[in-house]
């Protein structure tokens, strides 16, 4: 695994972001986090990695049989920019560690809210879930409705501001769901497995699935070629999950 996936940034949405902030194994140690897995599992036995294919077998055979604890021993930390209809389902992973941008300390900027590309209808026989999109008007009209709310919030957010009102109260007026925050993300990959497997499936939310797979894409596949591929062959396939 290259050292230069640690710090590397990737857009989401309009102004979000995925940065990977850590790993472990660090690539400093020289040991790979597939390495990592097939080493833990392996002390069953007092045993350590034995390399390339047996390890590879023996990564399929733990994820085929559900032997989890392994892939806990490989930990990803993210800082994550994105917008509070993201965050409400995201947070619901309590097995993950968080850290939160406060809205007591820092004050909102202008342009830190989530303007979607398109507005996608309401599915017809699924009351969670969205299909197609709305016409080309109906889609202007409501993209320039969104930027006036939260200009108009935005305002408001700022004159309690000036007249004196504490962070935590004026905030009051930002349009909440669509505020993008900035959070520290840091799970193992047994627990990242779980929530990609839920979030990159198409009845997620379409502003939680593109950052599900951004992080799978960018920087857990690379990271973790051989239990990627385990997780896609036992996990994702069979949940008619594509990637
Ligand atoms: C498509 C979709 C729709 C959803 N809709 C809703 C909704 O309408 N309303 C809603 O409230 N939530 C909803 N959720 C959230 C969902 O119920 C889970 O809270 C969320 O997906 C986190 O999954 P998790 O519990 O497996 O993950 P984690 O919280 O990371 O937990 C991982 C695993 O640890 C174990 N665990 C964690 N905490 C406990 C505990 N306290 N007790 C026992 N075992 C525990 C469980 O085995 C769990 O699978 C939805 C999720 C999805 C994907």
């Amino acid at each position: 695994m290259s050292s230069e996936l640690i710090g590397k940034r990737v857009s989401v949405l309009d102004k979000g972001y995925v940065e990977l902030q850590d790993i472990m194994p660090h690539p400093l140690t020289g040991v790979s986090p597939d390495t990592a897995i097939a080493s833990a599992a392996r002390v069953s036995f007092l045993g350590e990695s034995k390399g390339g294919e047996k390890d590879a077998r023996l990564i399929h055979y733990l994820m085929r049989h559900k032997h989890t604890s392994p892939f806990e021993m490989v930990e990803f930390k993210f800082r994550v920019k994105a917008p509070v209809v993201t965050w409400w389902q995201w947070a619901r992973h309590r097995t993950a560690s968080y850290n939160a941008q406060s809205g007591r300390y820092t004050e909102f900027a202008e342009d830190e809210f989530y303007v979607p590309a398109v507005w996608r209808k309401q599915s017809p026989d699924n009351k969670q879930a969205s299909l197609g999109e709305l016409e080309p008007e109906a889609n202007t009209e409501l993209t320039q409705d969104l930027i006036d709310f939260y200009a108009q919030g935005f305002a408001l957010y700022q004159k309690a501001l000036r007249q004196g009102s504490s962070r935590e109260m004026a905030r009051l007026f930002l349009p909440g769901f669509g505020v993008y925050y900035t959070w520290i993300v840091k799970t193992d990959l047994h627990n990242l497995f779980n929530f990609l497997r839920l979030r990159l499936a198409p009845d997620a939310q379409y502003e939680i699935r593109v950052y599900a797979h951004t992080i799978y894409r960018e920087f857990v596949k690379p990271t973790v070629p051989i239990a990627a591929e385990a997780f896609e062959q036992y996990q994702l396939k069979p949940s008619g999950v594509e990637v």
